[in-house]
Order: structure tokens, then sequence, then C-alpha cells
């Protein structure tokens, strides 16, 4: 920029500096033709009166005299007498004369060489001369030199010259001036970051290409930061000498051996020590995390100007703020400042709260959900009472009805309540399992006895297929009527009417579990789409199918069905096409080892 301005002012100047000598040169040269034009014009009256007077008296040698002595001191080129038809009778060169004899009178002939000429390049004056008795003659004078200094190539290549070489000069100052003036600027502009705070050597760097002062500069970056980082080394726990090393080694192994990531930096962000757990936290190597500033190392977002206030002990008090990275993981920051070596520096503690965050978010999702579960049979209630309470005819029939709904609706609030509680028992693994030998011939008469009636009112075939040899099942009788109640309950319950609905009992030789007891439970009614096979059996979830709205249904049941099935060894599968029917399976393993797995459920989101 600077070379620039000074590249135009110079050039500026150097054609202000042409334009006055030229003027100058040009009003020089205009007064001296002026001035020859005068002298010559008034040497040429003077000269034409003595002539004429020197031709009257027959003078002819006192005139040659008189021309010769003029040209020379008026310094003209051309100087002579000429008679018509061309004789010369005097002339400022001698040798030049063809008249040699004054004539007592001579002929009139053709006036040539009568035009007067004035003009920058010289004068030449022809006049006309009349002596008394003789005849008529032209006196010829001429000045053919250049007078006007600016007039000679001489002065214009000179001038020429000068603004070349001047121009040339000054382009070559103006490159060299920008290739040291380039890196002086960058040099300035890394001084002003470095005053704001900036320590990272690769931001303060100048391009080496900018000259001597950019090398320079470098290589004295690269010494600060060596001379830092090896006072970093010497002043960080463990590496200090004397008395005091051993403890801080024990204090650094201590911090390695933290699970939590623990952070230092100084008063301009530059991490001066790091953890391993802080190093995987965040994904970097140690190396890559020590001397180089934290908010280009890590995302920190808004936390960056929080982490930035703590440093530089503009904030006091504890900070804490939680970053999500681009996997998922969420991260929590909590800073302190803290004095270190005499200036402000900050420890920040790293935590990873994915699964809390995670765990949060369920219990938010399982409040919002079971809420709005209890909240259907419970307006009801309140609805029907009201109902009640304002009836004002007696109407046996109407009130039977709202006492119907009301105890129905009850009904289902007990049972969505006695679901939330066996799943959170499940859930923190305090469901008692009271396993005893279940016969199980009895336990399917119940479950059909149970459901007759309901598929009769809807016109369902219901059949069992049941073995002529039952096994002994080591099993919770009531908890394995509880899923088996919700597997027959649901294929009631989504078969439209007119439908079919078949348990089929059968026991196999399952090559991981041993014999096996399996209960399948299939019917024709609305299906399920492949890809919510799984989903049903989370807590709360129901299908994305308009049909199933009409349905009562908290989306409970499958989920404990299968958590049941699981702390028995077994499991609930399902098969189904959509708009063609359903079949799940039961599979409980008949020895009686019980299984731990499967008591964490999950939840529909
Ligand atoms: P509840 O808690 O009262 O049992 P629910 O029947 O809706 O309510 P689940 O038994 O867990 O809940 O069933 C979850 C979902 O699976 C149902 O909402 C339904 O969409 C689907 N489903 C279950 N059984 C069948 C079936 N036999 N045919 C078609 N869809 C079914
Ligand atoms: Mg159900």
């Amino acid at each position: 920029m600077a070379a620039t301005l000074g590249l135009m002012l110079g050039a500026v100047l150097l054609v202000v500096l042409a334009a006055s000598s030229f003027w100058t040169l040009y009003t020089a040269s205009s007064s001296i033709t002026a001035a020859r034009r005068d002298h010559i014009t008034s040497t040429s009256v003077l000269l034409t009166q003595a002539v004429e007077s020197q031709l009257a008296a027959g003078e002819l040698t006192a005139l040659r005299r008189l021309i010769t002595e003029t040209a020379r001191t008026n310094g003209l080129d051309e100087c002579r007498v000429v008679l018509p038809g061309g004789g010369i009778l005097a002339d400022a060169d001698p040798s030049r004369v063809t008249v040699m004899r004054l004539a007592a009178q001579w002929p009139e002939g053709q006036l040539d060489e009568l035009e007067t000429t004035i003009n920058e390049h010289g004068a030449r004056l022809v006049s006309e001369l009349s002596i008394p008795g003789r005849g008529t003659a032209r006196l010829i004078i001429g000045d053919g030199r250049r007078h006007a200094p600016w007039g000679t190539w001489q002065v214009r290549a000179g001038l020429g010259g000068i603004a070349v070489i001047g121009l040339s000069g000054l382009l070559i100052t103006y490159r060299w001036m920008r290739t040291r003036l380039r890196a002086l600027t960058a040099v300035g502009e890394a001084l002003t970051a470095a005053s704001t705070g900036e320590r990272c050597v690769d931001v303060l760097r100048v391009d080496d290409s900018f000259g001597a002062a950019a090398t320079a500069w470098n290589a004295m970056l690269d010494e600060c930061h060596d001379l830092r980082r090896q006072a970093d080394l010497v002043t960080a726990p463990g590496n200090s000498g004397g008395a005091g090393s051993g403890i801080d080694r024990e204090i650094r192994n201590a911090c390695d051996a933290l699970w939590m990531g623990v952070v230092m930096i100084d008063s301009s962000m530059h991490v001066t020590y790091v953890n391993g757990a802080a190093a995987v936290l965040l994904s970097k190597s140690r190396e890559e995390l020590e001397g180089t500033s934290l908010s280009l190392a890590v995302q920190l977002g808004d936390g960056a100007e929080v982490i930035k206030g703590v440093a530089a002990g503009t904030l006091r008090r504890r900070e804490s703020f939680e970053v999500r990275l681009g996997d998922g993981a969420v991260l929590r920051f909590a800073c302190r400042a803290v004095r270190s070596n005499g200036s402000s520096a900050a420890i920040i503690i790293v935590t990873d709260v994915t699964q809390q965050k995670a765990a949060d978010e369920a219990r938010n999702s399982l409040v919002s959900q079971a809420t709005h579960e209890l909240r259907t049979p419970l307006t009801n209630i309140r609805l029907y009472i009201d109902a009640l309470i304002d009836q004002q005819d007696d109407d046996p029939a109407a009130r039977l009805k709202c006492i119907n709904v009301i105890s129905e609706e009850s009904r289902r609030l007990e049972r969505i309540v006695g679901d939330m509680l066996s799943v959170a028992e499940i859930e923190a693994g305090t469901m008692s399992v009271n396993r005893g030998d279940v016969r199980l011939e009895p336990l399917f008469q119940e479950l059909r006895a149970d459901y007759e009636a309901q598929a009769q009112d809807k016109e369902i075939s219901l059949t069992f297929d049941l073995p002529p040899k039952w096994p002994t099942l080591f099993a919770d009788r009531d908890k394995l009527t509880l899923a088996l109640h919700n597997l027959l309950g649901n294929a009631l319950k989504y078969t439209p009417v007119g439908g079919r609905v078949g348990v089929m009992v059968e026991t196999q030789a399952d090559p991981a579990k041993g014999d096996v007891l399996l209960v399948h439970v299939s019917d024709n009614g609305i299906g399920i789409r492949p890809e919510e096979h799984e989903l049903i059996f989370e807590q709360f979830y129901r299908a994305k199918d308009n049909r199933i709205s009409s349905i009562t249904g908290s989306g409970l049941g499958l989920a404990l069905a299968r958590q049941i099935a699981r702390q028995h060894g077994g499991d609930i599968t399902v098969s189904s096409e959509l708009d063609k029917g359903s079949t799940f399976t039961l599979v409980l393993p008949l020895s009686a080892a019980p299984s731990a797995a499967g008591t964490t459920l999950s939840r529909a989101a």
C-alpha cells in the first residue's frame, strides 16, 4: 500500500517536473525566436537604406563590405543583393557574387524570391531596393538557425531519456519497497495479533517469500515457541526439578488415573496440561492438544467465550456448559479460574454425560407418555361422574351406562398403573419372580374360558390346538398368565369381526436352550408393517395404523410380555403381514434355569 502510494507520488512529481521543464524551455524558446525576428527585421530595414544609398552612389566595393560585415556581425546565414534576372551583386559569401561590375542601369526583370517567410524555424526577409536612375533590386537576408532550445532534437531526446530513466528508477524502487514493506506490514499485523493474546505460532507466522525480514521474524517466533515449551515442561507437574518433583509426578499420575478429563489452559486459552481421560474424551493426542489453543483444537461452540472469560480472569465463578459432538456424544465442560505463576489460567473438568442425557430424555419422554395415557381414562371418568351428578330425571338405564363407563375406565386406569408399576419394577430390577411348577393344561383352559365370550361377541372363531401330553413348566404362574393374556387379548383386539384366532402349544428341542415350550397365537387380523415388528415391543409404542386409533390400548402389553418371557429365559417373536394377520410366538425353556437377561426395557421415542 505504502509502496503503491510512493510510486504514484513519484510518478506525479516526475510528470510535474517534466511539464515545468518543457514549459520553461518552450517559453524561453518562443521569446528568443521573437527577439531574433525583431532583430532581423530592424537589421533588414537599416540595411535596405544603407544598400540603396551605396548603390545610388555607385559604391560597389563599399556595398560588398557592408553586406559581408553585416552578415558576420549579425550572424546571418544569408545576406545578398540580387538584381532582376538572378545576378548576385553582393553576397555575404563573396564567392557567390556573379555580377562583378555595377552597371549604370539595368533592365527590369522577373521578381522572384519576393516571399518573406518568418516562422519558428527561422526568418527570410526579402526587401525591394529602388535605386534612382539604375533600376530595382532585392536585398535578401536570412537566418535559418534554430533558436528555440526546445526545437533541437538533443533537447527532446535528453528530456525523453531523463523521463525514461526517472520512470525506470521509480519502478525499481517501487518493487523493492513493496517486497520490503509487505514483510513489514505482515510482521506488524502479527505483532498486533500477539498483543491481543494470540499465541499460536502458525497464526503469527508470515510468508517466508516476503524476504529476509519475514524469515527473521519466523525464526524468532520458533525460538520463542521452543522457549515457552521448555518453560512449560519445567513448570508442568512431574517435570520440575528439586524436592517437589516426586510429589508433582504423583499428582500427574493421579490426574492420569482420573476417569474425568482434566485440562489446564493459560490466559490465552492455550493448553498447558491435559490428562489421559481428557485426551480420550476430546479424541486428540496429548501432543496435539498441548501448546495449541483449546478453541482451535475442539469445537466448543458458544462455550469458547465462557472458557475465554474464565481463563482471562473476567469470569470468577465456576462455569459449565455442554457440547454435543458430531457422533452424538455429549461432553460437559466445567471450568474455574486459577492463578498460575502469577497470571490467570483455568482448569477444565470434562465429563461424558451422554448416558445421563439419554436417561434424562427417556425419563422425560416416559413421564409425558404416561401422563398422556392416564389423562384419557381420567377425563372420561370425570365426564361421566359430572353427567351422573347433573342427571335430573332418574333414568336408571342412563345411570347404568354412566356407571359402566366409569367402572371400565377405572379398570383401564388400574391396568395402566399396574403395567407401569411392573415396568418400573423390571427396570429397577426389583420385580420378584415367584417360580413354581406350573400346570399348563388348566392354565390354558382358564385362558380359553376368559376369552371365549369376547370372541363370540366379535364373531371370531377362537381355536385352541393343545398337546395331548403336557410338560411341567417351572415359572411364575401369574406373570406367565399376564403375558398370555396380552398376546391373546391383542389377537382378538386387532382382528376384525368375523376373523380367526388360534392358539397352538407345542414342545420342541432347541439346540441352544434344550427343550422349549412354544405358544403360537395367530390371527388373520390387521397385521403389522415389517418396519414396526420390533418397535411394537417398546413401551407405549402403538402401530402407525389408522385402524389402531379407535382401539383402546396404552402400548405397554407387549413390552411387559416380552420382559416376562425374558425373565424366564425365553422370548417373544412376531411374524406378520399387513392386512393378512400375525403370529406371536412365546418361547419358554423347559429347563428350570432362570435367566437374568432382558431386564432393561426400551421406550418408544
Ligand atoms: P395395551 O397396553 O393395552 O396392551 P396395546 O395393545 O396397544 O395396549 P401392545 O400390546 O404392547 O399395546 O401392542 C403394541 C402394538 O402392537 C399395538 O398397539 C398394535 O399396534 C400392535 N399389535 C399387537 N398385537 C397385534 C396383533 N395381533 N395384530 C396387529 N397388531 C398388533
Ligand atoms: Mg395389548
